[in-house]
């Protein structure tokens, strides 16, 4: 649902851009990604050429607009952002492309959700810098071919599965951005606390780190909820017992599961016998989209080994029985 605390996917809180890292060196958390894009950054400098196209995979909230800007920053370039859903007509496409200047940086969030007449114009823009444009209609149409800057262009994708495999061959570049560690978001947490001025223990730190789902944009949107409490409730410090207060408030459990999470688990446990179930039933009995509960519940309970993908449906895990406080259930059929 839309109130979700955890939901890594609604943008636009204040905290986000006031802690969002200006520089690949600030940038924690994604070590070989980050390695290998200094790499090409460098190299694309010392050349004096537009970067090759990259292409940044991962559920939402992990970092992919965030470096998309950061490359632009250090690159020297422009940077422009747009996102698949928002560019309607091949001529909106055009546009933006046109007004490019050499070797910036065009950021397309959610390029799976491109409408294929824009695509289709992508693609000669990719390879070859070239607009390839129908003006007019019927007999008097012609087509025109228009030079563009070489620029870069960086797109999100939250479901890589969904690309056109044209598409996805033209990024010279994939990166696949991985879920943070608990060390790495206790520096993401700190690093929020100092810029936010809130006063935060250790293992205040941990807490939130701990119970954040893998994601920056969730540890910001928790430690921002958390600040809230420490200030009515507590003395304006947050130590652990505050944060864990909040969170416990907010239905963020010790794992950093939240209602929804544990909906989808108890709907498979006690409806569905814990499974396998296919997506489609999990999604109609939770009345939830099913792209919402590919792309942002489920990876992080794959990744965490609560759930299993299977060909015959979803498995919960022993170990989600055990975090749902349910008894094992024994497997004849395993
Ligand atoms: P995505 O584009 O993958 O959905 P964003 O780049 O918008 O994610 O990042 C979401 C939020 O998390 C932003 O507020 C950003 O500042 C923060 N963030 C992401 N990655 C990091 C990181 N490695 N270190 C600190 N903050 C981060």
């Amino acid at each position: 649902g839309e109130s979700r605390i955890v939901s890594p996917s609604v943008r636009g809180d204040e905290i986000d851009t006031t802690m969002r890292p200006q520089a690949l060196d600030e940038f924690v958390g994604q070590a070989q990604a980050r390695a290998n894009l200094k790499i090409f950054i460098e190299a694309a400098k010392a050349r004096g050429e537009a970067l090759d196209h990259v292409l940044f995979v991962g559920p939402p909230g992990l970092g992919k607009t965030t470096l998309a800007q950061i490359m632009a920053r250090e690159l020297g370039v422009n940077f422009r952002a747009t996102s698949g859903p928002v560019i309607a007509k091949a001529g909106d496409l055009a546009a933006l492309l046109t007004n490019l200047e050499e070797r910036d940086v065009l950021f397309i969030d959610e390029i799976h959700r491109l409408n294929p007449a824009v695509e289709e114009v992508l693609y000669p823009a990719m390879e070859d810098f070239q607009l390839d444009l129908i003006i007019g209609e019927g007999p008097a149409a012609r087509s025109v071919k228009i030079d563009l800057a070489k620029f870069t262009l960086v797109a999100a994708t939250t479901r890589l599965g969904l690309l056109t495999t044209p598409l996805r061959d033209r990024f010279g570049i994939p990166v696949r951005l991985q879920f943070y560690t608990v060390e790495e978001l206790e520096l993401i947490v700190r690093r929020g606390a100092r810029i936010l001025g809130l006063a935060m223990t250790g293992d205040g730190a941990t807490e939130i780190a701990k119970r954040s789902r893998g994601t920056p944009r969730i540890a910001g949107r928790l430690l921002r909820r958390v600040r809230d409490f420490a200030v009515v409730g507590g003395n304006g410090k947050v130590d652990a017992a505050v944060a864990d207060r909040a969170l416990t408030q907010l239905e963020v459990d010790s794992a950093g599961l939240d209602q929804l999470d544990r909906r989808y688990l108890t709907q498979i446990a006690l409806n569905f016998g814990g499974g396998p179930v296919g997506i489609e039933t999990i999604a109609a009995a939770l009345s939830e989209p099913r792209d919402a509960i590919e792309e942002i519940v489920e990876p992080y309970l794959i990744q965490n080994g609560y759930i299993q993908r299977t060909p015959r449906g979803r498995i919960l895990t022993p170990q989600a029985f055990r975090h749902l406080g349910l008894a094992v259930p024994t497997r004849a059929d395993q």
